[in-house]
């Protein structure tokens, strides 16, 4: 059985270093080179075994979603990452199981040129802590607080399938195989928004990616911002595998399910022309589903839905 050292080698320490890795893995510590004129973005994200991901989910599965969330964190900077850190806490050295997690890692880093500059490994219960870094021009990054009052709010991609997948999963919903596929996929890979994000970061006044429930979210945008939004839950995009199951419970599903990765931002309407233009142009999937309205406390679904929950939390 290989040992800690050997197996970081084999797995962890990648070939092709981009020039800003001064030094990676195999040292104390890690030296990187800075860009100029740029600012730091970084980010922390841990997913335990069956807390964040089910206990069977595959090695593959789980080293992709553990870089797509921390990617997604980046994107609603609008940050370009640049390099992560992996802090690994295993049960056993199974090699298989190592094998397909390094590539589900690679994979989807080679996807979004971020390079692995180090880590740490340890034994214990399943867990994996990524931390990522990026970087955004100087005083330009997203921020969840500077939505005003007026701006239109979009969103990305469809809501609601990834909590459909987990609902499959927990066998608590039933969908035809091929419907079911897909929203189990999304559960699994979700795919991060950062291409989206490098067209966006000019025009929006604000951005948060979804991942505790589109509500949720915005809520966060509202708190920060000091605002309230109407929401035209008619425009909510739904997917094909959502459309065909009950409207109210589909809608249940988008505005509060976890673990879209989706991005929301908002937008000074006179932007919107631009943004369209864009959109049109490169098949942008993203869609007008309310505005910021300094008048209103909170958030109004409009036309109304009932919910039975606000989005996922821990600790409650
Ligand atoms: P130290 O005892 O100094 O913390 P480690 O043995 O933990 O050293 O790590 C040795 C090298 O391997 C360091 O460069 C560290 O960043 C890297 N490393 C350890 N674990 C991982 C991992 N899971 N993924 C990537 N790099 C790792
Ligand atoms: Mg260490």
């Amino acid at each position: 059985m290989a040992d800690e050292f050997s197996l970081i080698k084999k797995y962890f320490t990648w070939e092709k270093s981009p020039i800003s890795v001064e030094l990676g893995v195999g040292d104390d510590a890690a030296i990187l080179n800075t860009p100029n004129k740029k600012q730091l973005v970084t980010s922390v994200d841990t997913l335990i075994s069956g807390v964040h991901f089910p206990k069977e989910t595959d090695a593959h599965a789980i080293a992709h979603k553990a870089l797509a969330v921390n990617l997604s964190d980046l994107a609603a900077m609008g940050a370009d990452p640049a390099w992560f850190t992996l802090s690994l806490t295993l049960p056993s050295i199974d090699e298989d199981w190592l094998s397909d997690f390094s590539n589900g890692l690679k994979t989807l880093a080679e996807q979004h040129n971020i390079f692995l500059i180090g880590g740490d490994t340890s034994q214990g219960v399943l867990s994996i802590t990524i931390q990522v870094m990026g970087f955004v021009d100087t005083g330009k990054a997203l921020l969840r607080s500077k939505a005003n009052h007026g701006d239109k709010i979009y969103v990305t991609g469809t809501l609601g399938d990834a909590a459909a997948g987990l609902s499959i999963l927990q066998n608590n919903l039933h969908l035809e195989p091929e419907d079911a596929a897909e929203c189990v996929s999304q559960l699994e890979y979700p795919q991060p928004r950062n291409a989206i994000s490098r067209l966006i970061r000019g025009f929006a006044s604000s951005c948060i990616d979804i991942s505790d429930g589109m509500m949720a979210d915005l809520q966060h945008i509202l708190d920060t911002s000091n605002t309230g939004a109407i929401i035209n839950t008619n425009n909510i995009p739904l997917s094909a595998a959502l459309q065909k199951i009950d409207t109210s419970k589909a809608l249940e599903l988008a505005l509060t399910g976890g673990d879209d990765y989706e991005l929301l931002f908002t937008l000074k309407p006179i932007k919107e022309h631009q943004l369209m233009a864009i959109a049109e142009k490169r098949n942008l999937p993203i869609t007008c589903i309310g505005t910021i309205d300094d008048g209103i406390e909170g958030i109004k679904l409009d036309p109304t839905v009932k919910l039975s929950q606000a989005g996922f939390q821990h600790f409650t």
